[in-house]
């Protein structure tokens, strides 16, 4: 299926690796021209380089920084001629538990993980609007539905977000001009976060890094985790001309972990 975006472009927040590298690499495949930021500018670069060798076609812009700062902001806005396509992406808060967490720690996740897409929303839809077309995608994560508990602050933060966007997303200005803004929610995925935290899980408990895993995917119905390919390929349907009618939800690639029946 052509996805009718080529041509476009996107900024990419937080791509050198992981989820954001899987929606970078997959708009790419659709002729999507990119801005792609992290704050480490050696894997950005690599990334970027990877992405360019497999899609000659399309120009991509990588912009080291960090977007929870205003000047990781305006540098990526800057970077990119017109923002058709925005995935808001950030590193996750730390675990935890919420005695231990200070007003330092909350404002920090509330940053990251609510006020950044929002200032990034509020510099791109308008325009989108104005030009009759626009896809925001905002990766958030599967605790916004089904909370877990040591990460309190992305649960509170995220779900802060995803408040917020159900509200904006129904504005007629935007849903009625063909701007989208859409929330994508990750189950388990594997990527360097993940396995980060099944190591420290497993040195934590005294498990083998297998058991720590097997444990994790004895509650994923698809038993097994899910691939930033995959996890790509649904944002860039989101993101396509074909989408324009699925504004304001928020999605759960899952594997089927999310027991509800709705
Ligand atoms: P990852 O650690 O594999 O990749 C994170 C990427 O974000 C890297 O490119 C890193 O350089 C970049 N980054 C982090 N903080 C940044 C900042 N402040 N400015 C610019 N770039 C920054 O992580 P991931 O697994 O791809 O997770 C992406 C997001 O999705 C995180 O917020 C995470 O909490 C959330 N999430 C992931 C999963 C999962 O299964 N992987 C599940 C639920 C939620």
């Amino acid at each position: 299926m052509d996805l009718g975006i080529a041509g476009r472009w996107a900024l990419v927040c937080a791509a050198s690796k992981g989820l954001g590298k899987g929606c970078a690499v997959a708009l790419a495949g659709e002729g999507v021209n990119l801005v792609i930021t992290a704050r480490g500018a050696e894997a950005l670069e690599a990334t970027a380089a990877q992405i360019r060798a497999a899609h000659p076609g399309v120009e991509v812009r990588a912009v080291a920084g960090d977007i929870t700062t205003p000047e990781g902001r305006s540098a990526a806005l800057a970077a990119c001629p017109q923002v058709d396509i925005l995935v808001n992406n950030a590193g996750g808060p730390p675990p935890g538990d919420f005695r231990d967490w200070g007003r330092d720690e909350w404002l920090k996740a509330v940053e990251a993980n609510m006020l950044t897409p929002i200032e990034l929303m509020k510099a791109t839809v308008d325009a989108m609007a104005g030009r009759g077309f626009g896809r925001v995608v905002n990766i958030t994560s599967g605790a916004v539905k089904a909370p877990i508990d040591t990460l309190g602050l992305s649960n509170g933060a995220r779900s802060g977000l995803t408040g917020f966007v159900a509200g904006l997303a129904r504005q007629r200005r935007l849903a009625g001009a063909n701007v989208t803004i859409n929330n994508l929610l990750p189950g388990w995925f594997d990527t360097d976060r993940v396995k980060a935290t099944t190591q420290a899980t497993a040195a934590k408990t005294g498990q083998s890094i297998e058991a720590v895993l097997e444990k994790r995917l004895a509650g994923i119905p698809a038993h097994r985790l899910g691939t930033p390919a995959e996890f790509g390929a649904f944002c860039a349907f989101l993101c396509s001309a074909h989408a324009s009618y699925l504004t304001g939800q928020n999605i759960l690639l899952d594997g089927g972990g999310y027991p509800g029946t709705f």
